[in-house]
């Protein structure tokens, strides 16, 4: 039955880098569910090497460069998958970023600069691009982006990152009432921690993860693949009445106390 749940349906893909990038752990359940897919890169460093997993996974498949901190990026990567596909079904906003040394010691040091770049990119850019994609949704369609639990609770190093995830949760639930009536839903995916190459950005990351494998319900850590389950589900006409939603896929660790 996965095998339908996207058959024929569009969906661009932001935000990978590489195969453990969770935008690609995504991306390639989305194929196996039959979507057609077309990608965004950062910039030229990973142009090659996104193209070439690209291909891999769907020989021709739109390739484009985004940047989200520049506007004029955005729009050109509107006109081009306007080109490319007459409509889209499905927005994958999996990328985010803050400097590395806003992310140790105590949040209250944090450089008014450091919290306005982990604010534009990691919670802007979901306003910025759904803002120039949104009229592409023609059928109506699934929005989604990743956040993480230190968007709610303190989670020590996380700092100014948490702050930006708390305000793209916030632009979820604007953008849900916004878009709803068009019939375009748009939910937050909270992914427990996965090694990555920005989550290696946090300090201390592997202690977070020493206390979620043993704290954890499910007394394990989530790959990104099971990320990708419920990504799925969010992309895919099982959830259609859910919007404006923060769907936790960690494990359960967000329900635990100490
Ligand atoms: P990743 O490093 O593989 O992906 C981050 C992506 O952000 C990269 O593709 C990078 O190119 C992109 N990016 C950064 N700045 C950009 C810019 N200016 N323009 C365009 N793209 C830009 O790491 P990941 O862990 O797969 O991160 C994906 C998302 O998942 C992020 O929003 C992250 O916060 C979130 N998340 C990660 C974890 C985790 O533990 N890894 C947990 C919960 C949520």
């Amino acid at each position: 039955m996965a095998e339908q749940l996207l058959e024929g349906k569009n969906v661009l893909v932001m935000g990978v880098a590489n195969k453990r990038s969770i935008a690609w752990a995504i991306a390639v359940f989305l194929k196996k569910a039959g979507a057609n897919l077309a990608f965004t890169y950062q910039s030229e460093r990973f142009k090659d090497k996104v193209g070439r997993m690209a291909e891999g996974l769907e020989p021709g498949a739109p390739l484009f460069p985004c940047d989200v901190g520049i506007d004029a990026e955005i729009d050109a990567l509107a006109d081009a998958l306007g080109k490319k596909w007459t409509k889209l079904d499905g927005l994958v906003h999996s990328l985010a970023f803050a400097k590395k040394e806003e992310l140790s010691g105590m949040f209250a040091e944090t450089s008014r600069e450091g919290f306005l770049l982990a604010q534009e990119i990691s919670a802007y850019s979901l306003v910025a691009v759904t803002k120039r994609l949104y009229p592409m949704f023609s059928e109506g369609g699934s929005i989604i982006t990743l956040t993480f639990l230190g968007s709610q609770r303190v989670v020590p190093n996380y700092n100014v990152m948490g702050v930006a995830k708390a305000s793209l949760e916030a632009s979820v639930r604007y953008l849900a009432n916004d878009l709803g009536p068009l019939g375009i839903r748009v939910n937050a995916l909270s992914a427990g921690p996965i090694r990555t190459v920005s989550a290696k950005g946090v300090s201390d990351f592997n202690k977070m993860l020493d206390g979620m494998e043993e704290k954890n319900p499910l007394r394990r850590l989530v790959p990104a693949e099971e990320v990708a389950g419920s990504a799925l589900f969010l992309l895919s006409d099982l959830s259609t009445a859910v919007t404006g939603n923060i769907l936790y896929a960690d494990g359960g660790y967000h329900i635990m106390g100490v």
